[in-house]
């Protein structure tokens, strides 16, 4: 039986990798769900090649173009922020890759599960606002989260096997971005060129940035701490440059498990579209010649603030994650349209963590009131 995907978010740089994924193993898995924001050219294209059942655009104005487009072969066009989230409810979906970047994934993230769909998870930002709600959801539905994330897939596949036995603590690997070992004085004067050259992943703009502030690996930090069950003590970040050993888990009896491989996104996408099984591809293969050192370092987080504040962000919990990421949010898009220098966006991000009001047990209505309220704060600060 083919595997049928819903893809939200199918435009971006994962829902693209997850498409050339799916091309290679016709046999196993199927489109059955795309949708984008605003690129409607690309959506079009997608659908008149995967033909899937259906397609969603969020820009309501852009419903025309992609309708008269599709229309005639037969494939169902939606429009609007509601769609996306409604159309997860669809009986021929069996994963929903949830693939939207940022907060404007989390309704959908929840709707998905609240009826009951696999998910494979890529939308860290839903995992890092309403973690606690989300893994509440899942549970009650009987729901599987399968990371998507490179890191989170590393630990993942260590676990397979394990879940018995008890994980002492995990260390989430990050390459340091482009301004691995530069001072402070160096990152006042970079700007969004610089920091949109990561040195081994290609993704999307949003997430470079944030791996050049480490704040994304901040973000993943807080999404373990869900995704696995761990205290914030059980969590740790080590800079390892060549990104080929994703993560590691160490378990109670000192031993460690890591999980290794070049970095290519598809790698991790497919693991949570055919999990349990492994299928085979034809990408590159990892040479030790190539790599003759694998080095390894702390972060500088005198330099790199914002993975101390995610850190505050978690052990404080309630909505404070919310906040942190809302505020980041609004920080990266300012500095990428060059409203904002590349520290000043930790100031913001601590600002608006110490002025929002903290919520300790928050619904989900909380959760939006609180990044509505925080993106207000952050472009007041801006
Ligand atoms: P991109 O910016 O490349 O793509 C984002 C996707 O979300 C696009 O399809 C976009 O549509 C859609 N989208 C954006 N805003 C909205 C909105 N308001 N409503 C509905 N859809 C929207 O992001 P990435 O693919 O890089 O990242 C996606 C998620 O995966 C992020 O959470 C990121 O942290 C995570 N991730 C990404 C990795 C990567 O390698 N890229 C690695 C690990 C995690 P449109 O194109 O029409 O604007």
């Amino acid at each position: 039986m083919k595997k049928r995907i819903a893809i939200l978010g199918s435009t971006g740089s994962i829902g693209t990798q997850a498409l050339d994924v799916i091309k290679a193993h016709p046999d196993i898995l199927e489109v059955e769900i795309l949708t984008a924001h605003c690129n409607a050219d690309l959506l079009i294209k997608q659908a008149l090649e995967f033909k899937p059942n259906s397609v969603v655009i969020g820009l309501e104005k852009l419903y025309k173009k992609v309708a008269d487009a599709l229309q005639p072969h037969d494939i169902k066009v939606f429009a609007g922020e509601n769609s996306i989230s409604q159309i997860v409810e669809s009986q021929e979906i069996d994963i929903v890759l949830a693939a939207i970047v940022g907060f404007a994934g989390l309704k959908s993230t929840i709707k998905a599960i609240e009826s009951k769909k696999t998910i494979a998870l890529a939308n860290k930002e839903a995992m890092v606002v309403a973690g606690q709600l989300v893994t509440r959801l899942a549970q009650e539905n009987a729901v599987n989260i399968l990371p998507v994330d490179s890191e989170h897939s590393a630990i993942f596949q260590c676990l397979v096997g394990e879940f018995h036995n008890p994980v002492e603590k995990i260390y989430l690997t990050a390459s340091g971005g482009p301004f691995r070992g530069k001072s402070r004085e160096f990152l006042s004067k970079v700007t969004k060129e610089d920091a949109l050259k990561h040195p081994n992943w290609e993704m999307g703009k949003k997430i470079t940035i944030d791996s050049a502030t480490l704040i994304n690996k901040g973000l993943e930090v807080i999404e373990a701490k869900w995704l696995f069950g761990l205290k914030p003590e059980q969590i740790d970040v080590i800079i390892h440059p060549q990104s080929i050993v994703h993560s590691l888990v160490q378990f109670k009896d000192g031993s460690m498990k890591a999980q290794m491989g070049l970095p290519d996104m598809k790698l991790p996408i497919q693991y949570a579209l055919t999990y349990p099984y492994r299928f085979a591809t034809d990408y590159p293969r990892f040479d030790f010649m190539d790599y003759p050192q694998l080095n390894f370092e702390k972060p500088d987080t005198s330099v790199f603030r914002g993975l101390n504040l995610a850190y505050e962000a978690m052990r404080r919990n309630g909505n404070m994650p919310c906040i942190l990421n809302a505020a980041n949010e609004v920080v990266v898009n300012a500095f990428l349209q060059d409203k904002i220098g590349f520290l000043q966006m930790n100031d913001v991000i601590e600002n608006c963590m110490r002025k929002i009001s903290f919520i300790a047990e928050p619904s989900l209505e909380d959760y939006i009131q609180t990044d509505q309220e925080t993106r207000q704060k952050a472009k007041e600060l801006i």
